[in-house]
């Protein structure tokens, strides 16, 4: 028999232990908070999962925790794509921001431009 620990209401233990940085950290919308937090009072594994995770970040608050080892492989997968989105996510606000910027001083130029041209044509 297999003897691998399995989730006694869910089958997405992967997911919600994927989801313990940003539960953590507080990123997680009230819906996802809502759902880990009813996951972790109905699954023993994943709820001792958490409490490793909150060990070792007391333990290293600098360093990320090492939670990488204890991952399988596609879990481990699943956690960088989900850091490397919200980075994207910031990236790509930061862009945005820069953008509008842009945009604007190209106006602002322009308008000067067009400024100078229509006072040098006054003369
Ligand atoms: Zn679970």
């Amino acid at each position: 028999m297999n003897t691998t620990i399995k989730c006694e209401a869910y089958e997405n233990c992967g997911v919600i232990r994927d989801l313990a940085e940003l539960y953590k950290e507080r990123l997680v919308s009230p819906e996802t908070e809502k759902a880990v937090r009813t996951h972790l009072k109905t699954c023993s594994a994943c709820r001792k999962y958490y409490q490793d995770y909150d060990a070792a970040m007391r333990e290293a608050p600098q360093k990320p925790a090492p939670m990488h080892e204890s991952m399988a492989g596609t879990e481990l997968r699943l956690w960088q794509n989900l850091s490397e989105k919200m980075r994207r996510r910031r990236t790509v606000q930061i862009i945005g921001t820069g953008a509008v910027i842009g945009a604007g001083s190209i106006m602002l130029a322009v308008g000067l431009i067009m400024m100078s041209k229509s006072m040098g044509g006054l003369k």
